[in-house]
């Protein structure tokens, strides 16, 4: 390697740090690469555990979300990673131990789905100015719909379908309430065709392929990066937690928008520009969480239903609804409790999202807990004696996270698309050449918050130092 050549440092070794990595190292002879991360291990949000018998659980992406233009999906097919096309079969479960109409519950839940697509169609010139969130503007649509039910169950049975789809669509989004999401500029996010992919081989598989292109002395892990200083002669200096210094030409900053949040005024010497700090400040980093159950031997029937919904009678305030396993005070959080997904790669176990403040409170919660509340739920909604706690319970922690500190970005009322385009902007030196680059999922203005973003941004600005480079070239040639 020409240690004359200009040194790449990327910080972070999540998707975003990978695909530059692996663009950049495909010009060895033009560049020197470094990644640092902090972490004692690769991947960032991509977090897969290994069961005994080998099944994959997810703890940070779960599906690829598209087919056609996604490169991880491109990565698996040619490396014969198995994926498998998600479909949400729903199983309607109401409190009053009954399963619903399923009739009614799929009308509704195409109905919500259609509202959506308009939003991402931006279908809303005719929208009032007033209404400005996601939230509104499904209070005011899904109203008509239940307005046109006649029959008083199945209004009932459609309020609450409606309840349980505004609650995945913010575990979707990463908001507490759709009433945070910007409503015009929703549809900014691009869905790549093809729907949800499960990575059935596991995104291990995917992030090992991407590794193995990367030459092993490229990333140093256990190297918590603490001060970007750049002086006024273009001098970059990357220091670590441990003292080390790494002298860098080019620096590539993949950290996770809510470490931006945390540490962007530490981070960075001099300062970032005001309008940058400003957008950090402004746009959203959700928490998403999981809590994973698995099971040696599944109380629900095999390959009939992917998703096990729970149709919660009233609003959080109303405990006992005349039913059976009342909540107590401080169980009450339960009722947000929507759903139960059956995940492809491990067929026997039990997916439960959680989103914002629950999200927090799940964090808190001991396994035993989680694990004795969800059962209570289950039995609560399904009547089946043979349902016992599970056998493994696994809960992620993204919050707590100090090399994360949440799950992913969305665009929120206070900010919009063009915010995301701010945060992406590179610092340039004083002949305005690129000095500080950023990349990440939440720079990505059009696939911002998923894994397939994350790797497009990276790959973006590896081409931004190749383009320069390729440029300085033809100028002195
Ligand atoms: C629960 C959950 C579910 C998700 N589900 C999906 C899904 O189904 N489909 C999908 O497409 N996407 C999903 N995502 C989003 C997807 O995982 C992310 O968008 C993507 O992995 C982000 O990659 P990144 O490189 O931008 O950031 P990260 O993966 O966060 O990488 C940043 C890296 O920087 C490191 N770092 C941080 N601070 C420092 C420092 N000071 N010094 C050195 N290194 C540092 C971190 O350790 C990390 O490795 C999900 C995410 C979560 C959390």
């Amino acid at each position: 390697m020409d240690e004359n050549c200009p040194h790449v440092v990327i910080i972070g070794s999540g998707l975003a740090g990978l695909a530059a990595a692996e663009l950049l190292s495909t010009c060895k002879e033009k560049v020197r690469v470094t990644i640092l991360e902090a972490n004692n291990r690769v991947g960032g949000r991509i977090f897969t555990r290994r069961l005994q018998d080998n099944s994959p659980i997810e703890l940070g992406a779960q599906w690829f979300h598209g087919k056609v233009g996604n490169p991880l999906y491109d990565i698996a097919a040619k490396s014969d990673i198995a994926t498998r096309k998600s479909s949400y079969n729903d199983r309607f479960y109401t409190e009053n131990e009954t399963i619903a109409e399923q009739s009614v519950g799929d009308s509704a839940n195409d109905y919500f789905s259609s509202i959506l697509e308009r939003i991402y169609d931006r279908q809303l010139d005719d929208v009032p100015e007033h209404i400005q969130n996601v939230g509104q503007f499904l209070d005011v649509e899904l109203k008509k719909y239940l307005d046109d039910i006649q029959d008083n169950f199945a209004r009932a049975v459609s309020a609450k379908v409606f309840r349980y789809r505004d609650r995945e669509e913010s575990h979707t989004s990463g908001c507490s309430t759709l009433h945070d999401v910007h409503l015009r500029d929703f549809g900014e996010y691009l869905e790549l065709e093809g729907g949800d992919l499960a990575v059935i081989g596991g995104y291990d598989k995917v992030l090992q392929t991407i590794i193995d292109r990367i030459p092993k002395e490229v990333i140093r892990l256990n190297q918590m990066v603490v001060k970007i200083k750049s002086s006024d002669n273009n001098e970059l200096n990357v220091e670590c937690s441990d003292g080390n210094v790494y002298k860098a030409d080019i620096v590539i900053c993949t950290v996770s928008l809510g470490i931006l949040k945390n540490q962007a005024k530490v981070l960075f010497q001099p300062n970032l520009p005001a309008k940058k700090l400003d957008v950090i400040d402004r746009l959203a980093f959700g928490v998403v969480n999981k809590v994973i159950f698995y099971y040696e031997k599944p109380f629900w029937p095999k390959n009939q239903f992917r998703r096990l919904v729970f149709l919660w009678n009233d609003e959080i305030d109303d405990k006992n609804c005349g039913c059976k396993l009342p909540l107590e005070d401080d169980e009450l959080w339960l009722k947000h409790v929507s759903s139960a997904h059956i995940i492809l790669p491990c067929p026997n176990a039990l997916l439960f999202w959680f989103v914002g403040e629950d999200a927090i409170r799940v964090e808190k919660l001991s396994e035993k807990q989680l694990s004795s509340y969800l059962t209570r739920v289950l039995k609560k909604f399904i009547v089946d004696k043979t349902i016992q706690e599970p056998d493994i319970v696994i809960r992620t922690k993204w919050h707590e996270d100090p090399y994360v500190r949440g799950s992913y970005s969305y665009v929120n009322t206070n900010a919009c698309g063009k915010d995301i385009d701010v945060l992406a902007e590179p610092i340039l030196d004083y002949q305005g050449r690129p000095l500080i680059l950023f990349a990440g999922e939440a720079t990505d203005r059009s696939y911002y918050s998923t894994a397939h973003g994350a790797y497009l941004s990276g790959q973006r600005e590896a081409n931004r130092i190749l383009d320069t480079l390729q440029l300085e070239k033809k100028i002195q040639s």
